[in-house]
Parts: structure tokens; C-alpha cells; sequence
């Protein structure tokens, strides 16, 4: 499905992709987890576009670095309730169901512990987006630092249910490294191999290899086809330990 919603890519940090979804009807603008305040600020500026929202998947500081700033001028920060007392800008703690809009645009909210342990995804099921911050990468998975494979197992299961033809808004830059371990975990998957043709020219021209999309994801992402958690499991330690 088509949306009318602008999506604005700013890079931060070393590899960190922070959103900017500008609503033409409303005029309202939303920033998803700001690394930083300066780069972001600057796009905004560029276009004209006041934020006026915040919206964070998790506690770390590169997704949540530019939350003071940027609400100092007004914006409202909303992220999850369970990371409440690790994001001291929080206004609204979100869970499992709740929603936030931009003009008359929805996201709900998935709950998806495992790289921190309140972690949320933000799905515009209309507009046919998700912005899955450090859950799902193209051909990866967020490292798990406060959960377990089987929560992580879970949230594959659950996202790789999306409409194929969602776009996914992930919040780094990690495709070409995922796919070297992905052409590891699944030799035989010529998706992936076709895939990372792409990747090598797009990173060669320095262009983002995002957003992506689920059917992407479901032909080459060796964590969303994992089949259970064990595999899981096994494909994150080796993943962990990857140096390709
Ligand atoms: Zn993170
Ligand atoms: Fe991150």
C-alpha cells in the first residue's frame, strides 16, 4: 500500500539511521529514535518542518541521544513504559497495543524484548511501514543484551507475519556484514547471494540499503527464517562471533 507520509533518512553516529516521517497534511513531522540532535534538527530545517514527536524503540544512547535537545523545543517523546526509568525524557510510556499517530496516520506498537528488554517497534499498518529499530535489520537481528533467543524467536515469528510488502525502517547500516553471515548460515539461498549484488553496489555508491521489506526479509534474513528457537539461538552466537 501506498502512503502519501514523507520519510526522511538521516544518518548519525557511525552507522545509525535516525527517521524523520513528515505528514503533508498535517503538517506534522515525527523523529524516530535521534541519536543525535544536530543532524536531525538540520534536516528538518532544510525542509521547513517543525517535530513535534519522538519516538524511541529502546533506551540506548544512539537511539535516544537527541531526545533532550530536540524536546526542548517543544517536541513530545514517546517510547516504552518498561524503559521508563532508563529514559528520563519520556512523557508517554507506551505498551503492547497502544498507538501514537502522526496527523491521522496510525503506528502501533509491538512489544519485542530481546536486544533490551522493553523494546518496541512502531507498525503504520495502513501506511504499510514498521519502524523496527535495533529488533530487525535487513538479514539480521538485534544482539541480545537483556533477552533471550526465545523472545527474539517470537518476535521473527510475529514480524515475518507482516503484509510483504511492508517496508521495514531499521536503525543502522548493517546489511552488508548481516549478509556476509547470512551467505554463511544459508550457502545454498541464492536470494541472498542476488541480494548482496545489490548491497556491495549500493554501499559502493555509498547509498543506505534501507528500508527494506518483509518479503525481502522472509527470501534472505537467516533470523526471521530460522524454524526455531535453537536455530536461532546457534545462528546469534555465530553471528556474534562472525567476522566476515
Ligand atoms: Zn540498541
Ligand atoms: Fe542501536
Amino acid at each position: 500500500m501506498a502512503t502519501d507520509l514523507e520519510i526522511v533518512c538521516v544518518p548519525a553516529l557511525s552507522d545509525n539511521y535516525v527517521w524523520l516521517i513528515h505528514d503533508p497534511v498535517s503538517n506534522e513531522t515525527v523523529v524516530v529514535d535521534p541519536s543525535e540532535a544536530a543532524p536531525v534538527l538540520a534536516a528538518a530545517d532544510e525542509r521547513g518542518w517543525t517535530i513535534s514527536q519522538i519516538w524511541n524503540t529502546h533506551w540506548h544512547g544512539d537511539h535516544t541521544g537527541g531526545n533532550a535537545a530536540i524536546k526542548a523545543l517543544g517536541a513530545k517523546v514517546s517510547g516504552p513504559l518498561a524503559e521508563a526509568d532508563r529514559i528520563p525524557t519520556l512523557d508517554t510510556g507506551l505498551r503492547e497495543g497502544d498507538s501514537v499517530q502522526i496527523g491521522a496516520h496510525v503506528a502501533r506498537v509491538m512489544e519485542t524484548p530481546g536486544h533490551t528488554a522493553g523494546h518496541i517497534v512502531f507498525h503504520m499498518a495502513d501506511d504499510a511501514l514498521l519502524f523496527s529499530g535495533d529488533t530487525l535489520f535487513a538479514m539480521g537481528c538485534g544482539r541480545l543484551f537483556e533477552g533471550t533467543a526465545a523472545q527474539m524467536f517470537t518476535n521473527m515469528q510475529r514480524l515475518a507475519d507482516l503484509p510483504g510488502d511492508t517496508a521495514v525502517y531499521c536503525a543502522h547500516e548493517y546489511t552488508a556484514s548481516n549478509g556476509r553471515y547470512a551467505a554463511v548460515a544459508e550457502p545454498d539461498n541464492a536470494a541472498v547471494a542476488e541480494r548482496m549484488r545489490d548491497v556491495d553496489a549500493s554501499r559502493a555508491a555509498g547509498r543506505p540499503t534501507v528500508p527494506t521489506t518483509i518479503a525481502l526479509e522472509q527470501a534472505t534474513n537467516p533470523f526471521l527464517r530460522a524454524s526455531s528457537t535453537e536455530q536461532l539461538a546457534e545462528r546469534r552466537a555465530a553471528k556474534d562471533a562472525f567476522r566476515g
